[in-house]
């Protein structure tokens, strides 16, 4: 049957990076369609009363529009932007942050440009793709398809490290030969789940691990052995055993296969061990450039106490600890705390205590004890922070306060309930995440009387 279709003009750009066509009264939001262009539109799905549309044929192209590096990244769920001239990429994301302080904080303010990337490809160190095998027998690896359990084979990312590819080629080749299936899950069975690969930027440190089903995993040894004699770059494997019918990826047992169980990586000077499970940001050029932001805007003298909350392993507050008095660092999940303390002995900084603690508790705990706080770092999950925390921070009063955000719309909201005790003296959208809608911003706060 031949779609049905409309002819429509994109007049924007959404929160998720689609076009945003009418037709009539409905809006459609429509996958690679830009700013100007006009074309015709078939109804794809609807969800949660949203309206979704394909480009069915371009009659008009956007000046914006360039030829895909990636040849997949129409079925792909991973990227949005493959087809949109990086300039136009950052111009979104500076006018995405802008409009979200407008609808969400009913606030008009002046957002930097977004800084970019001079080379955006290739630029992420963490990979995890789920394993197939098509009905051949072959076995291939890839991406979701959006909203789906379907997966897109990916034979190259543009986006990711390039050894991740050489190592997924070697367990698609290797594992057929060790009886390893891949794990089917709508029929509950199979064996390797997911690979999920990490590489250090400016060391060698490169994880492979392993994501099975259940325990068991004969020729675990072998299979290991072969897989680093086919890329001997590789510096440590880890099984991970997920058993759980679920979307999350890694599962709580763990169980070192080959080297340290962990890599190293050079940040801003440091050195900072990341295990399987900890927080480490996607794109290490860019965090830099992020964590320079954060302390500029932070505008330390040597002589403040900052807390560091959501902390990871570590890398806010200890990227500060040399400009600052002393640092609190508050993480919720265990192995990225230990990983924090070993980072920090390991780089002979005294100055900063990590802690690890849900931060709405820990910081709630501060404001009733009264602690003395100069400079406070934000750096929460997409979902932001909490009316618990953000009130305790008001109880602290801190000068000044660094908001360091992966979702534009939980960073307009927290602002907004800061404002009743802090104005906003300055937002940077940094693009941590070229290609896709996504985007991290620096926001500095100030305490309102002031004078620092
Ligand atoms: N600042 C770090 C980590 C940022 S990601 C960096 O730049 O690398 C957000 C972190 O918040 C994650 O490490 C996550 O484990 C942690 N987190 C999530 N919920 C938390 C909570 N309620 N309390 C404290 N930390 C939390």
């Amino acid at each position: 049957m031949i779609p049905k279709t409309f002819s429509a003009t994109c007049v924007d750009l959404s929160y998720e990076g689609k076009g945003v066509v009418k037709n009539g009264k409905d809006v459609y939001f429509v996958s690679a369609m830009f700013p100007g262009e006009e074309g015709e539109i078939a109804f794809d799905y609807s969800r949660n009363g949203a309206k979704f549309g394909k480009l069915v044929r371009l009659t008009k192209k956007s000046a914006d529009r360039v030829d895909p590096k990636c040849k997949i990244c129409s079925a792909c769920g991973g990227c949005d932007f493959q087809q949109l001239a990086y300039p136009a990429q950052l111009e979104y994301k500076t006018k995405k942050v802008g409009e979200q302080f407008r609808k969400i904080a009913k606030m008009d303010v002046e957002v930097a440009p977004c800084i970019g990337m001079d080379d955006p490809y290739f630029y992420r160190n963490k990979i995890q793709m789920p394993f197939a095998k098509d009905n051949r027998g072959r076995w291939y690896c890839g991406f979701y398809k959006a909203n789906t359990h379907v997966i897109v084979p990916v034979d190259t990312c543009y986006i990711e490290d390039e050894r991740a590819k050489q190592i997924l080629d070697a367990i698609k080749k290797l594992a057929p030969s060790f009886k390893i299936e891949p794990y089917l899950e709508d029929e509950g069975r199979g064996m390797l789940r997911h690979a999920l690969i990490r590489t250090s930027k400016h060391l060698d440190g490169v994880m492979v691990v392993l994501v099975t089903y259940k325990e068991a995993f004969p020729s675990r040894n072998n299979f290991v052995k072969a897989l680093v004699k086919e890329c001997p770059f590789i510096t440590t494997v880890v099984q991970n055993v997920n058993p759980r019918h679920t979307n999350v990826i890694l599962g709580d047992f763990e169980r070192v296969l080959y080297g340290p169980g962990f890599i190293e990586d050079m940040l801003c000077g440091i050195r900072f061990r990341i295990s399987p499970k900890s927080f480490y940001q996607v794109n290490p050029v860019m965090t830099e450039k992020l964590y320079g932001e954060a302390i500029k805007a932070a505008r330390l003298t040597g002589e403040e106490t900052i807390f560091d909350a959501y902390s990871g392993i570590g890398t806010i507050g200890m990227v500060a600890s040399k400009s600052c008095k002393n640092v609190i660092a508050v993480e919720i999940v265990e192995a990225a705390v230990k990983d924090a303390i070993q980072n920090a002995k390991r780089n002979g900084i005294s100055n900063v205590r990590f802690y690890c603690d849900d931060a709405s508790s820990f910081m709630v705990r501060m404001a009733r004890n009264n602690q003395h706080v100069d400079v406070v770092f934000l750096d929460p999950p997409r979902k932001g922070s909490d009316e618990r925390c953000l009130d305790a921070i008001c109880k602290l009063k801190p000068n000044r306060i660094v908001y360091v955000s992966c979702d534009p719309s939980t960073l307009a909201r927290d602002v907004k309930y800061l404002s009743k005790a802090y104005s906003l003296e300055s937002v940077q959208p940094v693009d941590m995440f070229p290609f896709t809608m996504h985007v991290e911003t620096v926001a500095m706060l100030r305490l309102k009387d002031s004078k620092k």
